[in-house]
């Protein structure tokens, strides 16, 4: 599929784990080294978030594992996740653990490689493009822009109970972050702003909800901070969903390169 001898790509060894970002949808956004593992893996465990156009690109004969939520019936419990990586590897397998996004922005692969590394079962990290990055560059918004943003944070909305997180600094986010997006934040948008606001920001500072970004049906929103929430229920967006706070979602009014038209309530 691609040249790996030219790409100067590390073999993938059998009884190894490569831990990949798939990135945000738009298979243009693999890497080659993502590419080169669906091409020789022997197993891949997947997540929710991949697209199935980067799925089908797996070897004929590739064991696909969903390693997500389904029909509503809860995630396999992370340690489950991880001693199938483990079992798959110690099998002689080439183990392709494919996740969307990064792996570990939010993804969880942090704690994988600490199982891999605890069963010494060899293992590499792939990085892949970050909805939070991703998603920004097809809605025509820059995460950084030089003179009103040298600074951009990514955030969780959401919190392992499902609650807003309290282990997360908000007062400090609004005063330090020009730039703030917001992962798992729709459930919570309403009173995220809120303590964004109550921190300082700015009540009609431009937000941007960019659902399903990088893949066909992205629809991206842009509202006040005040608004978003209200704004975004009564689109109805499709998960998932990446937030973005900060001037630089005015640029997208000059920067729409997919030009997909402006949705927008601002
Ligand atoms: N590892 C992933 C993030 C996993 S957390 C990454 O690096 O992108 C799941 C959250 O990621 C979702 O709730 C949403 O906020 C965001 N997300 C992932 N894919 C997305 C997409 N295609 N469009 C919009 N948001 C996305």
């Amino acid at each position: 599929m691609i040249d790996s001898a030219r790409l100067q790509l590390p073999e993938f060894a059998a009884g190894s784990v490569w831990l990949v970002g798939a990135g945000p949808g738009d298979p243009g956004l693999l890497s080659a080294l993502a590419l080169h593992a669906l091409d020789r893996a022997d197993s891949v465990v997947y997540d929710a978030l991949v697209d199935p156009r980067i799925l089908a690109l797996a070897r004929p004969g590739a064991v696909l594992d969903y390693a997500g939520k389904r029909g509503g019936r809860p995630s396999p419990r992370q340690p489950d996740i991880s001693a199938r990586l483990v079992a798959l590897a110690r099998e002689g397998r080439r183990v392709l653990r494919l996740k969307g996004g990064d792996p570990c922005v939010f993804g969880r692969g942090g704690e994988e490689a600490l199982a891999l590394a605890a069963a010494q079962v060899p293992f590499r990290i792939v990085p892949g493009v970050t909805a939070g990055i991703g998603g920004p560059a097809y809605a025509g918004i820059p995460v950084t822009h030089r003179d009103i943003a040298s600074a951009v944070t990514f955030v969780t909305g959401h919190d392992r109970d499902g609650t807003v997180p309290e282990t997360v600094d908000w007062t400090a986010i609004a005063r330090g972050s020009p730039v703030i997006v917001l992962y798992m934040a729709m459930s919570h948008l309403g009173r995220i702003a809120g303590r964004l606001i109550a921190a300082g920001r700015k009540a009609d500072e431009p937000v941007a909800i960019i659902s399903r970004a990088t893949t066909p049906q992205q629809r991206v929103l842009v509202a006040s901070l005040a608004d978003a929430a209200a704004v975004a229920a009564a689109a109805r967006l499709e998960a998932p969903t990446i937030v973005v706070v900060g001037e630089v979602v005015r640029l997208r009014a000059r920067l729409d390169w997919l030009g997909k038209g402006p949705d927008s309530a601002a």
